[in-house]
């Protein structure tokens, strides 16, 4: 039986918790003793009956417990089996091995960030995207920063403060984490200017809204929704037509955009970057990690004039991108240059998937799990592109899904999520179901262990 008195000395805990737990400072040995031992002396004041000759050992567990899960990263890896290529809440884009190598290797040492070798004095930190960006898209000048908001809100800051700028109703828009389009308007000192109707914009609505006090026309990818039936919006090239042709330029969101045309993949059309340039836009700004398949960034292209204006602003300096973030954007964007996106860039290898490679996997899951108690099957599911790309597009996958063993499918999803690797599955029926096409394909063995572990009997 335990009482108060029985509880060790912090002196008494800290030398047995030492010879556990050699590596790390005194400081932190020693809170962690101390919150242990104030726990177990509520413990005990509430009631709890501990035998006395174990106490130091169970304080001694329960602080290295306790020092393992400070010292743990809280960011961890995921296994994604939700079927959501580009999922916002998981970190967008898984990133290539060519993007990740580059990121080590420039941020294990000094770099020519900011450092013109051949001259051997100060340089731009812009120089080693732009030209590549400009290739890719077709544009005079491009501009990268921290992401998409980013750039939206230089460009506006740029271009447009204390002038109006026309946006049609049907695309003043949320896009999602509280990011409205009025609101970064206001926001960045422009004054909004709605034009048309909710489903319904024409070109002569814009040109009505136009004057002096016009600074730009914005158009924005509705991005993760989508209005059907009498729908009508302005398309990009007659929107920069009627721009030029009275001195104002045109500002096209694309929000994901992409580089590539996605209609190969049984996908409807995502406008591609490059499109929207030739139609004339002046400035397009798209994510780094959506469609892109990069690092977080922001992405900006257009005519040489605007882009100075806003490489010029003070904002540009505090959205600037790091040395690493620019090396895997290098990286990526050189992929596409050599023409090798679909094989080398995850998010386009999981769109490319082709339907037997998965079930190929599918079928190798099922015979892994054959005998570890898990009742498992194949069966055809649909991956969705997500990232505000292809709103309500699907992909038809094939994935597994796990019947309701001895633990039922909700407390098995949080067994997934809780477990090292985290896994995120669907849970659909009573069921849970595993989408291959976004598990990484050598994830796949270690997918096998957790469900293992999370999912078959075993300990609690
Ligand atoms: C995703 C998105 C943004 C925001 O981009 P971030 O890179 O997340 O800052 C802006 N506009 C549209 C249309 C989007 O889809």
């Amino acid at each position: 039986m335990s009482s108060l008195r029985d509880i060790p000395s912090v002196d008494r805990l800290l030398l047995a918790l030492r010879r556990q737990v050699a590596d790390v400072s005194h400081a932190l040995l020693r809170d962690a003793a101390r919150a242990e031992i104030d726990l177990l002396r509520s413990e005990v004041q509430g009631g709890a009956v501990f035998p006395q000759e174990s106490l130091l050992n169970l304080l001694v567990d329960r602080a290295a417990a306790r020092l393992a899960s400070d010292l743990e990263p809280r960011l961890r890896p995921v296994i994604n089996a939700s079927g959501v290529i580009i999922q916002t809440n998981l970190g967008r884009a898984p990133l290539s091995a060519t993007a990740l190598a580059a990121m080590v290797h420039v941020g294990a040492g000094y770099t020519n960030l900011e450092y013109d070798l051949e001259a051997g004095e100060r340089g731009s930190r812009n120089i080693h995207l732009e030209a590549l960006l400009r290739r890719l898209s077709g544009a005079e000048s491009a501009l990268a920063v921290n992401n998409n908001a980013a750039a939206i809100y230089l460009a506006l800051s740029a271009l447009a403060v204390g002038r109006e700028v026309i946006v049609s109703r049907g695309q003043a828009v949320e896009i999602g984490g509280g990011f409205r389009i009025p609101d970064v308007l206001r926001q960045s000192g422009a004054t909004l200017v709605e034009v048309g109707t909710t489903n319904r914009t024409y070109a002569l609505d814009y040109a009505a809204a136009i004057s002096e006090r016009t600074a730009l026309l914005l158009r924005v990818h509705t991005s993760n929704f989508r209005l059907v039936g009498f729908v009508h919006e302005t398309g990009l090239a007659e929107l920069a037509e009627m721009g030029h042709a009275r001195g104002v330029p045109v500002l096209d969101d694309l929000g994901s955009g992409t580089l590539l045309p996605t209609a190969p993949y049984g996908l409807a059309s995502e406008p591609t970057v490059s499109e929207s340039v030739a139609a004339g836009a002046d400035l397009v700004t798209f994510s780094g990690d959506k469609l892109l398949g990069g690092p977080q960034a922001g992405l900006i292209v257009g005519k040489k004039e605007l882009v100075d204006q806003l490489k010029r602003h003070p904002l540009a300096r505090a959205l600037r991108l790091d040395k690493t973030t620019i090396a895997g954007l290098e990286a990526t964007l050189l992929i596409y240059l050599r023409g090798r996106a679909i094989e080398e860039i995850p998010v386009w290898q999981m769109i490319a998937a082709s339907l037997d490679g998965l079930r190929a996997r599918a079928e190798s899951l099922a015979i892994q799990l054959a005998h570890t108690g898990a009742t498992v099957a194949i069966t055809d599911c649909a991956s969705a592109v997500g990232g505000g790309s292809l709103p309500g597009a699907t992909l038809p996958s094939i994935g597994i899904t796990l019947a309701p063993g001895p633990r039922s499918a909700d407390e098995c999803g949080r067994r997934l999520r809780t477990g090292r690797p985290a896994v995120v599955a669907r849970i659909a029926e009573g069921r849970v179901v595993f989408d291959l096409r976004t598990v990484l394909p050598e994830q796949d063995a270690a997918l096998a262990r957790a469900i293992v572990a999370a999912c078959t009997a075993g300990e609690s």
